[in-house]
């Protein structure tokens, strides 16, 4: 399988920071992985334009469940589909938190994203005290279970591990932690999908950054990484893509 190496702007960005992507697709006609940058929704379509004939993907950073309807301020998967978006991340933990999102909102959003043609980039992580009382893989199993989506498979579903006490910190758990988890979750999807799980690409995210991207690059079961801070700037992602 492709490893995948995705940035999350989250907040972040107008339309002078596709000079970043300009830069970005420059420097990396080629990568040895897919490439995927999730702008906010504003310059996804902008984004798309720029990296059209390029290797580079784009993705938006939340859809609402239905397709379309009175839900002021939402956008549909369908609308991120039409802007040119392949992918799209749901159940980010800024969005748990943020917006309350349960499990079973952020698995209706996955499925409305299968449903739309985009692949979609479910995230999952434990809090700081859910790891202080060594919770954390009875509450990431709990999190995958129920927001899985129907027709999960190698080619709808990507999950990303994202710590939330690891995310814009600067800390990381140890490779030792990851491993431990990643081994976990491909278990889990297995007993879900059987061995399509295999091909399915499980991600860290939480302050992955050029200096520790190889190291946890090459802990089993990671298949790359979801990235905040570090894709906002087109030398940094560019080190963590060539990593892979
Ligand atoms: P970070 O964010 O890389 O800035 O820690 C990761 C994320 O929230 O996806």
């Amino acid at each position: 399988m492709k490893k995948l190496a995705a940035g999350n702007w989250k907040m972040n960005g107008t339309a002078a920071a596709l000079d970043e992507v300009r830069a970005l697709i420059a420097a990396h006609p080629a990568p040895g992985c897919e490439m995927l940058l999730c702008p906010p929704a504003t310059l996804v379509a902008r984004m798309a334009e720029a990296a059209h004939g390029s290797a580079l993907l784009v993705g938006g950073q939340d859809c609402h469940p239905k397709a379309s309807g009175a839900h002021t301020g939402d956008i549909s998967a369908d609308m991120l589909k039409d802007a040119g978006a392949s992918h799209v991340i749901v159940g980010h933990s800024e969005r748990r938190a943020d917006h309350g999102e349960t499990d079973a909102l952020v698995r209706a959003k996955a499925e409305a994203a299968i449903a739309a043609g985009l692949v979609a980039v479910v995230c999952i992580g434990e809090t700081e005290a859910e790891r202080d009382a060594g919770q954390t893989l009875a509450v990431i199993g709990g999190q995958l279970d129920g927001s899985l989506p129907a027709g999960a498979n190698a080619r709808t579903l990507v999950v990303a591990y994202e710590p939330v006490w690891a995310i814009g910190t600067g800390r990381t758990p140890t490779l030792a932690e990851i491993a431990e988890v990643h081994a976990f979750l491909r278990d889990r999807l297995r007993g879900r999908i059987g061995a399509e799980a295999d091909g399915v690409r499980l991600l860290y995210g939480g302050s992955v950054k050029p200096s520790n991207a190889a190291e946890i690059f090459a802990v089993p079961h990671v298949d790359g990484a979801l990235v905040g801070g570090a894709s906002l700037k087109a030398a940094d992602f560019g080190a963590i893509v060539a990593a892979l």
